[in-house]
């Protein structure tokens, strides 16, 4: 797809995983990138020069997106640099799995902090700039399987989840016609945070429990986010699309 050429981009959670693949991948057909990080500063530095190497352009932005003066300053750089911006990709996204009777004050704030105040803050953020300068854009929310079902010891992230979907649909409903909105229900994909939270046993159940029969490929989300931010796509808004190799189906 063509038309991701010039586009002013910011992909939250960019440093590693799925997020860096997605800034590798909008790099690559000639978007311009912010790379978004937390505490990983080496990493992101490293997808920016791995862009650079590759003849596209690309900056790394520092914010905690669950706080607003963080995500702010963030924006605040890209209005400086782009004027305006074109794609947000939620995508930062934490687990802090628990059983319910452990489960900390910390272990729900941070993880609804990450996973679903990021996502309206930096929405808020971003819309003001698209609708600044008058011209549309689009937000593509990382969402989970585990926000349409219920996951043992995940019920803070469950529930951070559901709400993003429910932001999603909120959103399509108030910025169209404008600004498009949509999220994808993530089954697993092959990605560090998918080894620190699950075993290889239970991994392997799962894949043998698959319709498709095997985890998720990066490459994969990325062409159903491209496709989310292309013009094939103009009719598409509040909806939440599982990528899942028939998880959720399977499960239902
Ligand atoms: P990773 O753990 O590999 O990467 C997470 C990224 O988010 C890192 O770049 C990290 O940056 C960043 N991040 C974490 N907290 C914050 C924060 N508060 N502010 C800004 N950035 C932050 O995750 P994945 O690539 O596996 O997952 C990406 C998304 O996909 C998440 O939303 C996740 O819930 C979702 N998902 C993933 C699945 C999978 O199979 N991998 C399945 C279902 C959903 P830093 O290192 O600097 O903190």
């Amino acid at each position: 797809m063509d038309d991701l050429n010039g586009k002013r981009v910011v992909v939250t959670g960019a440093s590693r995983g799925i997020g860096r693949h997605l800034a590798l991948d909008f790099a690559s057909r000639g978007a311009q990138v912010c790379v978004n990080y937390q505490t990983s500063k080496a990493d992101a530095d490293a997808v920016v020069e791995e862009i650079a190497e590759a003849g596209g352009e690309a900056f790394a932005a520092a914010a905690d997106v669950g706080q607003r003066s963080e995500v702010h300053a963030m924006f605040a750089e890209v209005a400086a640099r782009w004027k305006g911006i074109d794609i947000l990709v939620n995508n930062a996204g934490i687990n802090r799995d628990s059983a319910f009777d452990d489960m900390t004050d910390a272990d729900w704030d941070d993880v609804l902090s990450t996973n679903l105040k990021g996502p309206f803050l930096c929405s808020q953020a971003a819309v003001r700039l698209m609708r600044g300068e008058g011209s549309g854009g689009r937000i593509v929310n990382i969402s989970a399987v585990t926000s349409l079902a219920g996951r043992e010891g995940a019920c803070n992230y469950s529930a951070s989840k559901a709400g993003l979907n429910a932001l999603t649909r909120c959103l399509a409903v108030e910025l169209g016609p404008d600004i498009a909105v949509n999220a994808i229900a993530l089954g697993f994909f092959e990605s560090p945070l998918v080894h620190e939270v699950f075993s290889r046993e239970q991994i392997a159940a799962v894949e043998n429990s698959l319709p498709i029969g095997r985890m998720g490929r990066f490459e994969e989300v990325a062409g159903l986010v491209r496709y989310l931010c292309s013009d094939a796509a103009a009719f598409l808004t509040g909806e939440v699309i599982s990528l899942d190799g028939g998880q959720f189906i399977r499960m239902s």
